[in-house]
């Protein structure tokens, strides 16, 4: 297969785990018999310092006609100013708007031999293997008329949330078709008993279920899927939520496993490019130091392959490295090990050359 992978590597950490993720897709695509070529872009801080923009058009452009978007993290203390005009995040969202990516998906799996690195004890985390479906483009998030105002002596401050029924059949289709792949379970996160995108929202997901009669749909108030996350996941399979809950509920499943730096996601929608990007963010602290655990990366990059290229097999194959590598001891310094980037990255490498030789 021929594909064009934009790699948009951004800043802190970025650049070095999407190195590392490159390398990966570069082994794979030899052992394969694919021809992927990688074409290279500014997004967030860099851009902004190179560019007056968090994205430029041609970057945009090069997205649009790819096959799939490889992106490391954006920001850093240079850019943070919630307050400035431009923003390193500004590029993430203009991204994902122009792709039409509507869904985040964020597999969330406890590897055995990791259940050490998790804050929770071992027998909560034990079988945990859930994805959480995130909306990603509607609600809270993208409501209109957003703004503050003086009104009888004090600041009002208005955020609206807004759902068509559109927007949420689209993402709660997908994660039923996603189920079919899993245990057959879809989980829909609400909280119908007070908000009434969440009555759209809930009997949206009835309807939309009876196009998956072989899935089993059941619903469960935002405030319980919080609890149950941390008391019994490993009972979860799929979950679907809109934007906001989702980006509380995936940081929250995202610790069950120990570390940020270990954890993949893909933004995705109807055909077209999908982004893949680790979960964590630019990691100033440790940028430049060899010490990014690249695996959150090169798990997106399965991920891409899976779900941008339809090569199931090939995405399987990083993730059995991944496994094993993990499995044989292979750590970076915030899962209690001492192997530098690129050397966890040559441990990946070298089990999926020595399992998979042809
Ligand atoms: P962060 O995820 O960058 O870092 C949090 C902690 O986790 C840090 O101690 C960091 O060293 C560690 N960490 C993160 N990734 C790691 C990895 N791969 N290996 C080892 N350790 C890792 O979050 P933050 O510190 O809150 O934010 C830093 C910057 O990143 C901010 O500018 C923020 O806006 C930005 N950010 C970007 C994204 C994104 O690009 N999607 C997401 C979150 C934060």
């Amino acid at each position: 297969m021929k594909a064009q992978i934009v790699v948009l590597p951004g800043d802190g950490i970025g650049p070095e785990v999407t190195g590392e993720a490159v390398g990966v897709l570069r082994l794979i695509a030899d052992r394969c018999g694919h021809e992927f070529t990688f074409v290279e872009h500014l997004i967030g801080g860099c851009s902004i310092d190179c560019y007056g923009t968090a994205l430029s058009d041609g970057a945009l452009e090069a997205c649009k006609r790819s096959q799939g978007v490889l992106l490391g993290a954006v920001g850093g203390p240079r850019w943070d100013n919630p307050s400035a005009d431009v923003r390193p995040e500004q590029g993430l969202l203009a991204l994902r708007k122009e792709l039409k990516v509507y869904a985040n998906l964020r597999p969330v799996k406890a590897h055995p031999e990791m259940l050490e690195t998790s804050p929770l004890r071992r027998e909560r985390v034990e079988g945990v293997d859930l994805l959480v479906v995130r909306e990603l483009t509607g609600g809270l998030y993208f409501g209109r008329p957003q703004g503050r105002e003086k009104v009888d002596g004090g600041v009002r401050a208005v955020d609206t949330m807004e759902y068509f029924d559109y927007e949420i059949r689209r993402v709660v289709e997908l994660a039923f078709r996603l189920a079919r792949g899993r245990r057959r379970k879809v989980t829909s996160v609400d909280k119908a008993n007070v908000l009434e995108t969440s009555r759209l929202w809930r009997s949206t997901a009835v309807e939309a279920a009876r196009g998956f009669p072989d899935v089993k749909l059941e619903h469960m108030l935002v405030d319980t899927a919080a609890m149950r996350l941390i008391t019994a996941a490993a009972g979860f399979d799929v979950l679907v939520t809109e934007n906001m809950f989702g980006d509380i509920l995936t940081d929250e499943a995202s610790v069950l496993t120990g570390s940020i730096g270990m954890l993949p996601s893909a933004s995705i929608g109807d055909g077209g490019p999908g982004v893949f990007e680790p979960i964590h963010g630019s990691a100033p602290d440790i940028a430049g130091k060899g010490l990014a655990n690249p695996i959150g990366t090169i798990l997106s990059a399965a991920l891409l392959l899976r779900y941008s290229l339809g090569l199931e097999g090939e995405a399987a194959m990083i993730e059995g490295a991944v496994a094993r590598a993990l499995h044989e001891g292979a750590r970076t310094a915030d899962v209690g090990g001492s192997l530098s980037t690129s050397a966890m990255t040559a441990e990946v490498v070298r089990h999926l050359t020595a399992h998979n030789k042809n």
